[in-house]
């Protein structure tokens, strides 16, 4: 593991344009050659657990660096493996009901009907399932949490067909191994920006909002996120997390939520 991580300590920094959280910030600190070595010197017994922390959730595990890698290097599943290990834990809040008993379900993560969107663009009944934490991706890093969460998530799912429209919880899906549909896929969608969970076109696939950087490091989210906005040519949102991560930091921002909700 550790040989792994020095792949990329050893490495002459060459992911550092491609990640968001380096150049948004312009903080040295979030290069991911630096947060591989943090992560090398915690496991050296160098570095107390909570700066190692610190150094490892600048970090929005957007792919970026793994993407931009001329060997394709996994280093944000590096970066993930470390973070469990020096990670405080983190709450989930208990799965929630499903509202309903259709095989299409949509995960309703804000106070927007996203199941009368997509009964209305399918044409098919469709279930609600509320969550108000991301069905608890900010405890993802937390191994005793989310060890419950992978299979809980794969029981509840299993049989039913998901529609998402929030990185977040599209992000707590992939690592249960849970299949869903974007809200994207399902409606028109052209000309709306993608996002790192989404697939969205880089560099402006990141906007700040994602995990841990988010949760740890609000004023370099906040930064990054007026980063993203300067290039950003105000094309609706995919991704809700986004939306709410911009909005959070003063941009005004909409999603393709928002538009589908007004055409109700
Ligand atoms: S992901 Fe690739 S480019 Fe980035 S630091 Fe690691 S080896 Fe270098
Ligand atoms: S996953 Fe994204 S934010 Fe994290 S180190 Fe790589 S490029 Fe930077």
């Amino acid at each position: 593991m550790s040989a792994e991580l020095s792949t990329c300590a050893l490495c002459p920094r060459l992911c550092r344009p491609a990640c968001p959280v380096t150049t948004g910030t312009g903080r040295e600190a979030a290069v991911p050659t630096f947060l591989a070595g943090m992560a090398i010197e915690f496991r050296r017994g160098r570095i107390e657990a909570s700066l190692a922390e610190a150094a490892l959730s600048l970090c929005t595990d957007c792919g970026a660096c793994e993407e931009h890698c001329h060997i394709h290097h996994p280093l944000p599943e590096l970066l993930r493996q470390a973070r469990q290990e020096v990670a405080v834990d983190r709450l989930a809040e208990p799965l929630r009901p499903i509202d309903g008993d259709a095989r299409r379900v949509a995960i309703e993560a804000d106070d927007r009907p996203l199941g009368d969107v997509v009964e209305k663009l399918s044409g098919e009944r469709v279930a609600r399932w509320k969550t108000a934490d991301r069905l608890g991706i900010g405890a993802i890093d937390s191994p005793a949490i989310w060890s419950e969460r992978k299979p809980a998530l794969r029981n509840w799912a299993e049989g039913r067909e998901l529609v998402v429209a929030d990185g977040g919880v599209a992000k707590a899906l992939e690592s249960a191994g849970v299949a869903f549909t974007w809200l994207s896929e399902l409606a028109d969608s052209d000309g709306c920006t993608g996002s790192c969970a989404a697939g969205g076109e880089r560099p402006l696939a990141c906007c700040g909002g994602g995990g841990p950087l988010a949760d740890h490091h609000p004023e370099d989210a906040a930064r990054l996120a007026r980063a993203f906005a300067r290039r950003w040519d105000g094309a609706r949102l995919v991704d809700a997390r986004c939306r709410e991560h911009l909005r959070n930091s003063g941009i005004d921002a909409s999603d393709l939520l928002d538009q589908l909700v007004e055409a109700l």
